[in-house]
């Protein structure tokens, strides 16, 4: 049985993309190390423990050859005059791929996680931000505010690999930086300096905190009237605008995904406010998390080749955008659709599917592609098992600041196909030469 220990391997297993991995590969078998967190482990394990003689296609939940499941999707895909791939966690190559099968078939586009990245999108149509990257919070910042967001529940190893590090470039160490959590974080541990000390938590419940980023906005701009009457912790909050205007690089870290109530996109735009006043007298930057389930991989890909984000439809022959018209869930509801193409081939235990059935009931066939270790969707007409990134091929997935395309490695040899594989099949099934 072939051994071998892979240095250095990236993962995608949330935005981060920590690039410092060591996986021992044994035959078909993955054991994650290094500085892998506890959701990197369980991934790989889960994704690499699944036989290479396990089912990996099924139609209408029974298992059937790679072969057979491609003939039932071709019977889906070629007479569909409206279809929607959604889902999209995939990286780089697999949205290139689905990009010319979207452009063959005039499908429309949207990820899992649109809805969480268009309250960032709006803020910056609307004013514009400054954000940074997780190399200047790791050398530079001295003040970071995470606000409304538990950031390691979401990006476990961030304070490990961007705050508590052992030389920061630029200040003197780590254990002086400020970290201020407010929200409710179920977990400080992270946040905990090596040293012991932990962050000042002023505890908000979500909905509370549009009305606490407006306050700190109006604290920072010294425009709030002199008698301000609230009952959420003045003197605190007013704490927090103070050390940032004091600090020589504050950071502002969030992720849209937690803010998720009614118009978050003013709480966002609130925020960037915030650091675009503090950037009149020192230095303070917006630190947008996001990238997991390959969103900002996607999303890159559909800019580069259409000049527009998520829920841009290919049908008419040139890309048309449309943030609320294109949401996967109202596509749906309202019948608008023939097909789904679920895509969710990096992490298996992201496994919720939208509901495809619309106000009248009918319901919209599905094809799911899906990690190994993923269970089986029950909705699903077709579903098959594609090779993951990192695991069973090789591939590009950009990180949480989108500064960085990490490189993915093949750890280990299975014949699933990957998404751009699927895709370029269907495409040859439909006759017509790849875009
Ligand atoms: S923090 Fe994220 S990128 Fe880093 S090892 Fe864990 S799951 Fe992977």
């Amino acid at each position: 049985m072939a051994t071998a220990t892979l240095t250095d391997v990236a993962c995608p297993f949330c935005g981060l993309g920590c690039d410092d991995l060591t996986l021992d590969v044994s035959g078909e078998t993955l054991a994650a190390s290094g500085g892998a967190c506890v959701r990197a482990k369980l991934a790989f394990q889960k994704i690499a423990s699944t036989p290479a003689d396990a089912p990996h296609s099924w139609v209408e939940g029974k298992p059937v050859s790679l072969d057979q499941a491609m003939a039932r999707v071709m019977d889906l895909i070629a007479p569909s005059k409206a279809p929607l791939f959604g889902g999209l966690a995939t990286d780089v190559l697999g949205m290139r791929g689905l990009m010319e099968l979207a452009d063959r078939t005039g499908a429309l586009l949207d990820h899992m996680n649109s809805e969480a990245k268009l309250r960032n999108l709006r803020s910056v149509q609307d004013a514009g931000w400054i954000t940074t990257t997780l190399s200047e919070v790791r050398n530079r910042a001295d003040v970071i505010v995470c606000f409304g967001t538990d950031v390691s529940a979401r990006f476990p190893r961030f304070f490990e690999r961007c705050v508590w590090v052992e030389e920061p470039m630029f200040l003197k160490d780590s254990e002086h930086r400020q970290v201020i959590i407010i929200g409710q974080p179920k977990d400080l541990a992270g946040a905990t300096s090596p040293k012991g000390r932990v962050p000042e938590v002023i505890s908000l419940s979500p909905d509370r905190l549009a009305e606490a980023a407006a306050l700190m906005r109006g604290l920072v701009a010294g425009s709030l009237p002199p008698q301000i009457q609230t009952d959420l912790p003045l003197e605190a909050l007013k704490s927090v605008a103070e050390r940032l205007k004091q600090a020589h690089y504050g950071v502002i870290v969030w992720a849209a995904a937690d803010l998720d109530w009614s118009h978050a996109d003013l709480t966002v735009q609130a925020l960037t406010g915030m650091v675009g006043t503090l950037n009149i007298t020192t230095r303070c930057s917006g630190l947008p998390l996001g990238g997991s389930d390959g969103d900002f991989s996607s999303d890159a890909v559909m800019l580069w080749q259409t000049g527009y984000p998520f829920r841009t439809s290919l049908a008419s022959g040139t890309g048309h955008y449309d943030p609320v018209m294109h949401s996967t869930q109202r596509v749906l509801h309202e019948d608008e659709a023939d097909l789904l193409l679920w895509v969710a081939g990096l992490d298996p235990d992201r496994t919720q599917v939208p509901n495809t059935q619309s106000a009248s009931g009918k319901h919209c066939p599905m094809i799911a592609l899906t990690s190994a270790g993923a269970p089986l969707i029950q909705e699903a007409m077709v579903q098959i098992t594609v090779a993951t990134p990192a695991v069973d091929t090789h591939g590009y997935f950009f990180r949480a600041d989108k500064i960085v395309s990490l490189p993915l490695r093949k750890a280990i040899q299975r014949s699933y196909p990957t998404v751009a594989e699927f895709a370029h099949r269907v495409m040859a099934g439909l006759g017509e030469k790849a875009c």
